[in-house]
């Protein structure tokens, strides 16, 4: 079963009587252990897709299934509970809480789950994950005492440490400078030689490279599909 699967996806805004088609007729499938990137000039679709991905947004027609549930018809409830258990967001802002330490940010999701853990489960997760990323001695230091590159490492903890099916990452290094921009996407790539299924959203044609999967969107459409393995195959 695949992490993730789009068939026949669109996307229609209305607002004001205009109808803009951001997303037409998106076939994706992601499995696990997969690092797909999906590029494409601004206005493409790409933000549109990453929110229809995370339940943030509704797909006009056609069917999006994550870990082989259909997402369709389902309340608002059950949509916030499939989110929190498959779904780790990374932005480009960061979202940290200045006030709390990095431990405590990344702790603070876990706090508030609707299956609630032990503080022993939480506090190894919140370690395992500082780790994963190579910034567990910064724990007990707030986020302004860190770099950019820093922090957005303790953003991506606190997705890890939901444990989820799939990491969508959004522009990750947008707030960053080169070298910082580096040292995250190379914690993304040794995430995923670890296991962890990520699909990432940029427009800049030298990050997506970090992927193992391209997906090119031009005008709300898939104009070309590429893996490491295979040269090319269209969907
Ligand atoms: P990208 O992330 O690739 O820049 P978007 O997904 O943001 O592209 O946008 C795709 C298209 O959908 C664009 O034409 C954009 O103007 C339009 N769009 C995005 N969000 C909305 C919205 N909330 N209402 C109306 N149109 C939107
Ligand atoms: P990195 O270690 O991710 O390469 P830098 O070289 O930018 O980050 O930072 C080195 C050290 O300086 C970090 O450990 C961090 O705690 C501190 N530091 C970096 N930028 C800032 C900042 N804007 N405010 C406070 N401390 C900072």
């Amino acid at each position: 079963t695949p992490v993730i699967e789009l068939t026949n996806v669109s996307k229609v805004y209305v607002s004001e009587n205009v109808e803009t088609h951001a997303l037409t007729n998106i076939n994706l499938s992601i499995y696990k252990g997969d690092y797909v990137a999906i590029s494409g000039p601004s206005g493409c679709g790409k933000s549109t897709l990453l929110s229809l991905m995370g339940l943030l947004d509704d797909i006009s027609s056609g069917s999006y299934k994550i870990e082989g549930v259909d997402t369709q018809s389902l309340d608002a409830d059950t949509l916030a509970e499939l989110r929190n258990l498959h779904i780790g967001f990374i932005f480009q802002s960061f979202n940290l809480i200045d006030e709390l330490s990095v431990f405590d940010n990344v702790a603070l999701p876990l706090i508030y789950r609707e299956q609630p853990l032990s503080q022993s489960d939480i506090t190894q997760r919140v370690n395992r994950a500082l780790s994963q990323v190579e910034i567990d001695h910064r724990a007990n230091h707030k986020p302004n005492q860190l770099s950019g590159g820093q922090q957005q490492r303790v953003a991506i903890a606190r997705a890890l440490a939901g444990e989820p099916s799939i990491l969508l990452v959004d522009e990750p290094t947008g707030n960053l400078d080169s070298k910082n921009g580096d040292a995250v996407m190379a914690i993304l790539a040794s995430l995923n030689e670890q296991g962890t299924t990520i699909c990432m959203v940029t427009h800049d044609p030298r990050y997506a490279g970090y992927a193992k999967q391209q997906v090119k969107l031009l005008d709300g459409e898939v104009l070309q599909t590429q893996s490491e393995v295979n040269d090319s195959d269209n969907v």
